[in-house]
């Protein structure tokens, strides 16, 4: 393996996800490094590039528990459960896989709990696949309360405060119990915020880590284990280190260099999973530069808060205007919300009743699932640069009107001029629309 110089990057750190069965880590130090590689194809996984159209890819991912078409969304399921709906819905809104978290679970009902009760797909009655993190993430979120060392990390038990050891070892194990069809190693997480030889560790560590959950992984025969790429860039010129996680607050123009950078550098005949993305402009463009998975609570969460994802932007159900209005939440959409409610209904339960968020919630998973299936029969049929990029501008003009839109708009031009080649008509109709947009949202 070479090493090959980065370009002025001033972005640094990432997470970043593959099928670990083909071990091999990067480490992002102006170099690159790769860490190992084995012939050793796991049996619960199967990837199978169906077509190709530029760097993206349309895929199928055979899994224990269900054949997955991608570029496929996974909802995050916190505790076992998307909040308010069942899983006969989430099986008709066309999910594959949902996402458990292995630090809530391990805390309440237990892994132990879960194994004896035949494990998580059958204690939750969901058929189709999962996969459970780490707790590595938690990390991050509840910092203050651990102490990471080689061992593992210790948390404060938010039930009783006891001391928690989570090691590499450990994690395995719970998410063995568990059962999941894709589970995740233990990185060393580091703060977005940190600077200097931290994130060194914490690349040695994650490395050192890795060894320890494949030796510890009891079922590789029905669970795939994710290795997690994890780094520092260091930008020479500044002679110093800037971090961060992608999805973890960076500027989007790093944030998609740097999957670009990696889904370059990542081997073809594997999935690639960028964690906790969820946007729908981060999901096109993502897919653009050949990721296939991602994950985020985005859309549960905004429906939550009373708003609806739709082509145009976001539709904010609590709005007065709804009040009296008799249109479905999308008249393009063929979902069982659409078809049955009103905006009206919908801003009157919004505020006052569960049943507000949960149409909600239906309604904007259909909208990313739909979207996960537009993407891979683009690809398929060869369609894939008149995928409708504008509607994900608009949305992105919707939702970040606080974000500095332009500076959006340059970054897709810079990834659609430089990395995928377009023709020059499409380009120039992006530009006109983009300048057009941009121009009308800054007024
Ligand atoms: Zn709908």
């Amino acid at each position: 393996m070479g090493f090959y110089a980065l370009p002025h990057l001033s972005f640094t750190c990432i997470i970043f996800s593959f099928d670990f069965r083909f071990v091999y880590t990067h480490i992002w130090l102006g170099i690159r490094a790769v860490a190992d590689q084995k012939e050793d194809f796991s049996m619960a996984l199967r990837f199978e590039v169906l077509a190709r159209f530029n760097r993206a890819r349309a895929a199928q991912m055979t899994l224990p528990h269900f054949v997955c078409q991608t570029p496929l969304f996974m909802p995050v399921g916190t505790q076992g459960t998307i909040k308010g709906l069942t899983t006969s819905q989430l099986e008709e809104i066309g999910c594959q896989i949902i996402l458990g978290n292995t630090y809530h679970l391990a805390l309440r009902p237990t892994s132990e709990l879960i194994d004896e009760l035949g494990g998580l797909h059958k204690y939750m009655n969901w058929p189709r696949a999962l996969l459970t993190d780490s707790g590595g993430f938690q990390m991050v979120s509840l910092l203050h309360l651990a102490d990471i060392t080689e061992e593992g990390v210790t948390f404060q038990s938010p039930v009783d405060g006891k001391p928690m050891l989570l090691t590499p070892e450990e994690s395995i194990q719970i998410q063995n119990r568990i059962g999941a069809d894709i589970i995740m190693a233990l990185d060393d997480v580091v703060r977005t915020t940190i600077i200097g030889p931290r994130i060194e560790e914490a690349m040695y560590r994650t490395l050192r880590w890795i060894d320890r959950c494949i030796a510890a992984h009891n079922r590789p025969d029905e669970q795939n284990l994710f290795g997690i790429v994890q780094g520092g860039l260091v930008d020479r010129n500044l002679l110093h280190y800037a971090i961060g996680g992608l999805a973890g607050g960076e500027d989007k123009d790093s944030f998609w260099r740097v999957v670009a950078q990696c889904t370059a550098a990542l081997p073809e005949d594997k999935p690639r999973y960028v964690m906790g993305v969820g946007y729908p402009l981060d999901i096109v463009v993502c897919s653009a530069l050949g990721a296939d998975m991602y994950d985020c609570v985005y859309p549960t969460r905004t429906a939550r808060f009373g708003t609806a994802l739709i082509p145009e932007g976001v539709l904010k159900l609590k709005h007065q205007a709804m009040a009296e209005d008799t249109r479905p939440i999308d008249p393009t959409c063929a979902c069982m919300v659409c078809k049955n409610y009103t905006r009206a209904y919908i801003h009157f339960l919004v505020a006052k009743d569960a049943m507000g968020s949960q149409l909600l919630s239906y309604h904007n998973l259909y909208y990313m699932m739909k979207l996960s299936r537009d993407l891979h029969s683009s690809i398929i049929e060869k369609r894939f640069p008149e995928y409708d990029f504008f509607a994900c501008i608009r949305f992105t003009n919707g939702f970040v009107k606080d974000m500095d839109p332009p500076d959006d708009a340059m970054v897709i031009c810079y990834l659609f001029h430089t990395l995928i080649p377009l023709p020059s008509k499409l380009i120039n109709s992006l530009h006109h629309y983009i300048s057009k947009t941009f121009c009308m949202c800054l007024q």
